[in-house]
């Protein structure tokens, strides 16, 4: 049996209301029980305890979701619809993000375990500022006139897939939703979005947002499944054109796999990271520290783009760590909800577990555990924010992305070393470099193979700018300019203008 509403009454110290809201698979703008009519439990991450059930959707819905996608696409939406009217959408799709910010950002805590104020400060506030720039581009959408000969006129056009299918992680669950909906609407696709079953109500909440805001029914479609059913039967979709993954290196591939197979449909991956934090010894202390810490402890070490390879240069090393283990044990654990939270709950049992099994392979690889390295509290996925040191280049906790509040920090003498060090990873997504000379800042941040190069600063995202992976950290851009390329096929368009042959 399906639910097919949630309803929750918050009394908390920043947030109290009742929220109530329809959830279930949703197709053609309206919600339904899933194909099997089975349902997903959404766990509380701080106590372990089911929050509601939602219902399962199939393999069977993904194909429903298409043919009201395709028919949508057609009927009332894509090349049917001018930008400018597509934009208002979007602009009033944000208009009422707004003003459902708190709830949606209460939401997110619940369901994800981050703190209220930073889903406030960060997710909601960029998921709004994503779908408004995205309003700002709907109606400058355009190819070019390209000279070839007097008798001849040539251009492009830049058309949309039609229908999109997109795939999203749960550690910013409507983030990735905004980044995804923005560009792809823009462009006039319809879409079927998976969001992750661990973060499922924020999306499940938008559907009627969406509705609200005046899209076409069917404009797009949220389908809450498993990876291995809903995400697997949108890879391999024939009729899909596009896909866009955000999520793990090792499901991307498994995405990119089941596109080549069936309609070798366009894909556009935005994967894991083991992003390179380097801290020279002209670096400002405090502003290294304070950065240092926000680029591996925030959201709980859960960013693709965490700056979980601190190197710090040996001039400063000594100072650094002082501090650095001072700020990590200022750093205040508890519930999401309380106003001087800094860190909630890994995401989910299965999370939890991961991450332990890091800290235990570190502890006995003989790396030393600095501070933290324990589980935090008697219920729920709580990790104690954590730092090792003593690592070679070889240890997991070095190599491999943890996706959790674990930091490694690295010694190192000179920049040659350091840059070798940091490029030394199958990943490419961010890097950060801290000095106080600029000049040899930006020099170095052009060397860093990575998507994304920060100088004194971490984990800063913001619409207009693009960001994507390097090496097995992705391939395509989400967000700035760059990101309407995704989701637009290019047609050339010759015209005889008197030529004969
Ligand atoms: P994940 O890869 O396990 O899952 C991501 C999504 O893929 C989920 O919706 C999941 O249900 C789905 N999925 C699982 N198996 C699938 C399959 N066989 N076919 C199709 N879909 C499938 O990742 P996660 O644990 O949800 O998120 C954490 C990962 O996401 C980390 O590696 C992180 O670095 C990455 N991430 C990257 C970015 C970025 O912009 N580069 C942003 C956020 C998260």
């Amino acid at each position: 049996m399906s639910t097919t509403s949630f309803t929750h009454e918050f009394n908390t110290e920043s947030f109290k209301g009742k929220v109530s809201f329809p959830t279930g698979v949703f197709i053609d703008g309206k919600f339904s029980a899933g194909g099997d009519n089975t349902t997903i439990d959404v766990i509380n991450p701080t106590n372990g305890k089911v929050i509601t059930s939602i219902a399962e959707g199939t393999a069977a819905d993904v194909d429903r979701a298409v043919q009201v996608a395709k028919r949508t696409y057609e009927k009332s939406w894509g090349l049917n619809v001018p930008g400018a009217e597509r934009g208002r959408l979007l602009n009033r799709l944000a208009d009422l993000m707004e003003k459902h910010f708190d709830e949606l950002a209460a939401l997110e805590a619940l369901d994800n375990g981050k703190t209220f104020n930073w889903a406030k400060a960060a997710d909601l506030t960029m998921s709004v500022a994503t779908i408004r720039y995205y309003a700002g581009w709907a109606d400058k959408i355009h190819g070019q006139v390209i000279e070839t000969s007097e008798d001849k006129l040539a251009y492009t056009r830049h058309e949309p897939f039609g229908v999109v299918g997109q795939i999203i992680p749960w550690n910013f669950p409507l983030m990735m939703m905004s980044w995804k909906l923005g560009p792809a609407l823009a462009t006039g696709n319809t879409i079927v979005l998976k969001p992750s079953e661990f973060t499922p109500l924020t999306a499940l909440r938008m559907c009627t947002i969406i509705n609200e805001a005046g899209f076409p029914p069917g404009t797009v479609n949220v389908i809450v499944g498993y990876g291995n059913t809903v995400g697997q039967a949108i890879s391999e979709h024939m009729g899909i054109d596009k896909v866009a993954f955000t999520g793990s290196t090792l499901v991307g591939r498994k995405v990119m796999e089941a596109a080549a197979k069936s309609n070798l449909k366009n894909v556009t991956l935005e994967l894991g990271g083991k992003s390179p934090n380097i801290v020279m010894n002209d670096a400002d202390l405090e502003t290294a520290v304070n950065w240092s810490s926000h680029g591996i402890f925030w959201n709980h070490g859960q960013a693709c783009c965490a700056g979980s390879r601190i190197f710090v240069q040996s001039g400063i090393y000594d100072k650094f760590l002082k501090a650095f283990t001072e700020k990590t044990l200022s750093l205040k654990l508890g519930d999401p909800f309380a106003e001087d939270s800094y860190q909630g709950p890994q995401v989910s049992k299965i999370q939890y577990d991961r991450i332990m099994d890091f800290i235990d392979s570190g502890k006995k690889q003989g790396a030393k555990v600095h501070v933290g390295g324990e589980r935090f509290g008697h219920e729920g996925y709580w990790i104690q924010p954590t730092i090792f040191t003593n690592t070679t280049p070889d240890m997991r906790i070095v190599q491999e992305e943890i996706f959790g509040p674990v930091g490694v920090v690295i010694k190192f003498e000179d920049e040659e070393d350091v840059l070798r060090q940091a490029n030394d990873t199958l990943y490419g997504l961010a890097a950060a470099v801290f000095t106080k000379d600029i000049t040899r800042g930006i020099q170095f941040a052009h060397k860093l193979q990575a998507g994304t190069a920060w100088i004194n600063c971490v984990n800063q995202l913001h619409p207009n700018v693009p960001f994507g992976g390097y090496k097995q950290s992705g391939v395509g851009r989400e967000l700035g300019e760059y990101a309407l390329n995704n989701y637009t096929n290019v047609k050339a368009v010759h015209v005889n203008l008197g030529h004969t042959i």
